[in-house]
Protein backbone atom coordinates (compact mmCIF):
# COMPACT_ATOMS: atom_id res chain seq x y z
CA UNK A 1 0.00 0.00 0.00
CA UNK A 2 1.75 3.20 -1.50
CA UNK A 3 -0.51 5.29 0.54
CA UNK A 4 -0.12 3.98 3.69
CA UNK A 5 4.04 4.21 2.84
CA UNK A 6 3.64 7.46 2.59
CA UNK A 7 1.48 8.72 5.42
CA UNK A 8 4.21 6.19 7.61
CA UNK A 9 6.93 8.61 5.96
CA UNK A 10 4.94 12.14 6.95
CA UNK A 11 3.39 11.07 10.05
CA UNK A 12 5.53 8.71 12.11
CA UNK A 13 8.44 9.68 14.62
CA UNK A 14 10.83 6.83 15.34
CA UNK A 15 11.48 6.86 19.14
CA UNK A 16 14.91 5.26 18.76
CA UNK A 17 15.80 2.09 16.17
CA UNK A 18 13.58 -0.01 17.75
CA UNK A 19 10.08 1.70 17.99
CA UNK A 20 8.04 3.85 15.61
CA UNK A 21 5.70 6.22 17.14
CA UNK A 22 2.80 6.11 15.08
CA UNK A 23 -0.02 7.43 17.04
CA UNK A 24 -0.84 9.83 14.67
CA UNK A 25 -2.24 6.94 11.79
CA UNK A 26 -2.46 3.70 14.89
CA UNK A 27 -2.33 4.13 18.03
CA UNK A 28 -4.21 7.18 19.44
CA UNK A 29 -5.58 9.17 15.78
CA UNK A 30 -7.26 7.25 13.12
CA UNK A 31 -8.28 8.02 9.98
CA UNK A 32 -11.33 6.09 8.73
CA UNK A 33 -11.16 6.26 4.89
CA UNK A 34 -7.50 4.92 5.40
CA UNK A 35 -8.13 2.23 8.20
CA UNK A 36 -10.98 1.61 5.30
CA UNK A 37 -8.84 0.86 2.52
CA UNK A 38 -6.34 -1.21 4.75
CA UNK A 39 -9.67 -3.36 5.82
CA UNK A 40 -10.88 -3.89 2.28
CA UNK A 41 -7.17 -4.75 1.34
CA UNK A 42 -7.10 -7.52 4.01
CA UNK A 43 -10.30 -8.69 2.76
CA UNK A 44 -8.64 -9.11 -0.58
CA UNK A 45 -5.60 -10.84 0.41
CA UNK A 46 -8.35 -13.31 2.06
CA UNK A 47 -10.70 -13.77 -0.20
CA UNK A 48 -10.13 -17.44 -0.66
CA UNK A 49 -10.87 -18.42 2.71
CA UNK A 50 -13.62 -18.94 4.40
CA UNK A 51 -13.49 -16.62 7.38
CA UNK A 52 -16.47 -16.47 9.74
CA UNK A 53 -14.41 -14.15 11.98
CA UNK A 54 -12.41 -11.60 12.47
CA UNK A 55 -10.25 -11.45 15.71
CA UNK A 56 -7.81 -8.52 17.23
CA UNK A 57 -6.55 -7.61 20.54
CA UNK A 58 -7.81 -4.26 22.07
CA UNK A 59 -7.05 -1.65 21.41
CA UNK A 60 -5.05 -0.54 18.59
CA UNK A 61 -6.22 -3.25 16.39
CA UNK A 62 -9.78 -2.72 16.54
CA UNK A 63 -10.52 -0.16 13.93
CA UNK A 64 -8.43 -2.24 10.99
CA UNK A 65 -9.80 -5.36 12.45
CA UNK A 66 -13.37 -3.34 12.34
CA UNK A 67 -12.72 -2.25 8.93
CA UNK A 68 -11.68 -5.82 8.04
CA UNK A 69 -14.84 -7.60 9.29
CA UNK A 70 -17.00 -4.58 7.66
CA UNK A 71 -15.13 -5.72 4.15
CA UNK A 72 -16.13 -9.51 4.61
CA UNK A 73 -19.06 -8.85 6.50
CA UNK A 74 -18.77 -11.11 9.33
CA UNK A 75 -18.73 -10.15 12.96
CA UNK A 76 -15.13 -8.62 15.07
CA UNK A 77 -14.44 -10.06 18.13
CA UNK A 78 -11.75 -8.62 20.53
CA UNK A 79 -9.70 -9.97 23.01
CA UNK A 80 -9.92 -8.15 26.14
CA UNK A 81 -7.11 -7.41 28.07
CA UNK A 82 -8.03 -8.41 31.76
CA UNK A 83 -7.43 -5.93 35.27
CA UNK A 84 -7.74 -9.23 37.64
CA UNK A 85 -6.08 -12.65 37.65
CA UNK A 86 -9.05 -13.96 38.60
CA UNK A 87 -9.43 -17.29 36.55
CA UNK A 88 -12.37 -16.76 34.49
CA UNK A 89 -13.70 -20.58 33.47
CA UNK A 90 -16.02 -18.96 31.32
CA UNK A 91 -12.85 -17.77 28.94
CA UNK A 92 -9.70 -18.22 27.42
CA UNK A 93 -6.93 -16.29 29.00
CA UNK A 94 -3.15 -16.25 28.00
CA UNK A 95 -0.74 -14.06 29.51
CA UNK A 96 1.47 -12.04 27.17
CA UNK A 97 4.47 -9.17 27.78
CA UNK A 98 3.57 -6.05 26.20
CA UNK A 99 6.42 -4.60 23.68
CA UNK A 100 5.95 -0.86 24.57
CA UNK A 101 4.96 -1.08 28.21
CA UNK A 102 7.46 -3.49 29.50
CA UNK A 103 4.83 -5.46 31.33
CA UNK A 104 3.15 -8.37 31.22
CA UNK A 105 -1.22 -8.42 30.89
CA UNK A 106 -3.09 -11.00 30.57
CA UNK A 107 -5.72 -11.50 27.16
CA UNK A 108 -9.06 -13.22 27.57
CA UNK A 109 -11.63 -14.14 24.57
CA UNK A 110 -15.09 -15.84 25.67
CA UNK A 111 -15.65 -19.08 24.79
CA UNK A 112 -19.07 -18.14 23.57
CA UNK A 113 -16.95 -15.91 20.66
CA UNK A 114 -15.32 -19.04 19.49
CA UNK A 115 -16.11 -21.96 18.39
CA UNK A 116 -14.58 -25.59 16.43
CA UNK A 117 -16.81 -24.02 13.69
CA UNK A 118 -14.81 -20.80 13.12
CA UNK A 119 -12.27 -19.77 10.62
CA UNK A 120 -11.07 -16.95 12.35
CA UNK A 121 -8.70 -14.03 10.38
CA UNK A 122 -6.50 -12.88 13.01
CA UNK A 123 -5.47 -8.49 12.26
CA UNK A 124 -3.13 -6.68 14.28
CA UNK A 125 -1.53 -3.15 13.96
CA UNK A 126 2.07 -3.72 14.67
CA UNK A 127 4.38 -6.50 14.57
CA UNK A 128 7.86 -6.81 16.49
CA UNK A 129 8.45 -9.70 18.45
CA UNK A 130 5.52 -11.70 18.27
CA UNK A 131 4.31 -12.30 21.72
CA UNK A 132 1.07 -10.82 21.13
CA UNK A 133 0.36 -12.47 18.64
CA UNK A 134 1.38 -15.53 19.72
CA UNK A 135 -0.81 -15.50 22.39
CA UNK A 136 -3.65 -14.82 20.42
CA UNK A 137 -3.17 -17.73 18.62
CA UNK A 138 -2.89 -20.24 21.45
CA UNK A 139 -6.60 -18.69 22.28
CA UNK A 140 -7.29 -19.78 18.83
CA UNK A 141 -5.75 -23.12 18.55
CA UNK A 142 -7.33 -23.79 21.81
CA UNK A 143 -10.82 -23.03 21.53
CA UNK A 144 -10.92 -25.23 18.15
CA UNK A 145 -11.08 -22.89 15.79
CA UNK A 146 -9.46 -22.64 12.38
CA UNK A 147 -6.57 -19.65 11.72
CA UNK A 148 -7.02 -18.77 7.95
CA UNK A 149 -3.89 -16.55 8.97
CA UNK A 150 -3.10 -13.04 10.68
CA UNK A 151 -2.90 -9.76 9.01
CA UNK A 152 -0.54 -6.86 10.65
CA UNK A 153 -0.50 -3.29 9.36
CA UNK A 154 3.35 -3.13 9.92
CA UNK A 155 5.86 -5.73 10.16
CA UNK A 156 8.97 -4.75 11.13
CA UNK A 157 10.62 -7.25 9.47
CA UNK A 158 14.35 -6.80 11.49
CA UNK A 159 12.06 -8.20 14.57
CA UNK A 160 11.54 -11.83 14.67
CA UNK A 161 7.66 -11.99 15.43
CA UNK A 162 6.16 -12.25 11.90
CA UNK A 163 9.27 -14.97 11.07
CA UNK A 164 8.49 -17.07 13.42
CA UNK A 165 5.09 -17.38 12.98
CA UNK A 166 5.22 -17.97 9.64
CA UNK A 167 8.05 -20.87 10.71
CA UNK A 168 4.94 -22.16 12.73
CA UNK A 169 2.99 -22.66 9.39
CA UNK A 170 0.84 -19.63 9.95
CA UNK A 171 0.11 -17.48 6.64
CA UNK A 172 1.22 -13.67 8.04
CA UNK A 173 0.66 -10.67 5.36
CA UNK A 174 2.07 -7.23 6.16
CA UNK A 175 0.96 -3.99 4.13
CA UNK A 176 3.97 -2.35 5.45
CA UNK A 177 7.28 -3.79 5.70
CA UNK A 178 9.85 -2.18 7.59
CA UNK A 179 13.25 -3.45 7.36
CA UNK A 180 15.46 -1.09 9.39
CA UNK A 181 14.72 2.15 11.75
CA UNK A 182 18.73 2.69 11.78
CA UNK A 183 20.40 6.10 12.08
CA UNK A 184 16.76 8.08 12.20
CA UNK A 185 15.47 6.56 8.95
CA UNK A 186 12.58 4.14 7.82
CA UNK A 187 13.24 1.99 5.58
CA UNK A 188 10.79 -0.16 3.87
CA UNK A 189 11.56 -3.84 2.13
P1 LIG B 1 5.02 -7.79 19.93
O1 LIG B 1 4.16 -8.59 20.90
O2 LIG B 1 4.90 -8.29 18.51
O3 LIG B 1 6.44 -7.70 20.38
O4 LIG B 1 4.46 -6.32 19.95
C1 LIG B 1 3.17 -6.08 19.47
C2 LIG B 1 2.47 -4.91 20.06
O5 LIG B 1 3.37 -3.97 20.66
C3 LIG B 1 1.75 -4.17 18.95
O6 LIG B 1 0.40 -4.56 18.93
C4 LIG B 1 1.93 -2.72 19.28
O7 LIG B 1 0.82 -2.25 20.00
C5 LIG B 1 3.16 -2.67 20.14
N1 LIG B 1 4.35 -2.29 19.35
C6 LIG B 1 5.39 -3.08 19.00
N2 LIG B 1 6.32 -2.37 18.32
C7 LIG B 1 5.85 -1.12 18.23
C8 LIG B 1 6.35 0.07 17.61
O8 LIG B 1 7.43 0.16 17.01
N3 LIG B 1 5.54 1.17 17.70
C9 LIG B 1 4.35 1.16 18.35
N4 LIG B 1 3.65 2.30 18.36
N5 LIG B 1 3.85 0.05 18.93
C10 LIG B 1 4.58 -1.08 18.87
Amino acid sequence: MDQLKERILREASILNQDVLKLDALLNHQVDPLLTQEMGKEFARLYAESPITKVITVESSGIPVAYATALALGVPLVFARRKKTLIADPDAYCERVPSFTKGIVTDIMVSRQFLSPSDTVLFIDDIIANGDAARGLIKIIERSGAKLAGLGVVVEKSFQAGARTIREQGVRVESLVRIASLEGGKIRFE
